[in-house]
């Protein structure tokens, strides 16, 4: 890196650690002027690609509070949906950096269709694209499922914009 000052090249001073090794943080010096200066060294930030072609910041907590808003009242490990995100993140990351909307919500559908079918259909009404079809049939859930009460089903049901909700009507 140059010096911001002259644009000499710069010498690294100490290298250090930092944000809990989030980031490694650099002391430089130049040794054309003898200014100092720090520099800090962090993952790449994860971009999105909207529908329009918009990009911006991927927020991993919207995302997420909108996995929660989808099981509200559902039978669903919180931890799971942190699961969900950062499998999201981590296919961000593979594929350089950036994600497109479509896939981040193809991603949470198939983490939500394992964990609940309520919640599944909730979060697919949501979305703009209609739910892929090789997700709209129910498959195996896992254990959990015995513990979804009819009662919660039906809350979700009523919840439900229209066109998920014929959807979940030919389901039950
Ligand atoms: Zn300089």
């Amino acid at each position: 890196m140059v010096c911001p000052a002259c644009g000499h090249p710069t010498k690294t001073l100490e290298t250090r650690r930092s944000e809990g090794g989030a980031a490694v943080r650099r002391r430089r010096s130049c040794p054309g002027c003898g200014e100092r200066f720090t520099t800090f060294e962090r993952r790449e930030a994860l971009t999105v690609r909207k529908r329009g072609g918009r990009r911006q910041p991927f927020d991993r907590a919207k995302l997420l509070a909108g996995l929660v808003r989808a099981c509200h009242k559902r039978d669903v490990d919180p931890r799971e949906l942190e699961a969900i995100v950062a499998e999201v993140e981590r296919q961000g990351r593979r594929d350089g950096g950036e994600i497109g909307a479509e896939r981040i919500g193809l991603l949470c559908l198939q983490g939500l269709e394992t964990l609940d079918r309520g919640a599944f259909l909730q979060f697919a009404g949501t979305l703009p694209e209609p739910i892929p079809a090789d997700l709209e049939n129910p498959r195996n859930y896992g254990a959990s499922e015995g513990a979804v009460s009819v009662r919660s089903e039906e809350d979700a049901a009523r919840s439900i914009p229209t066109g998920a909700k014929e959807r979940a009507r030919g389901d039950s």
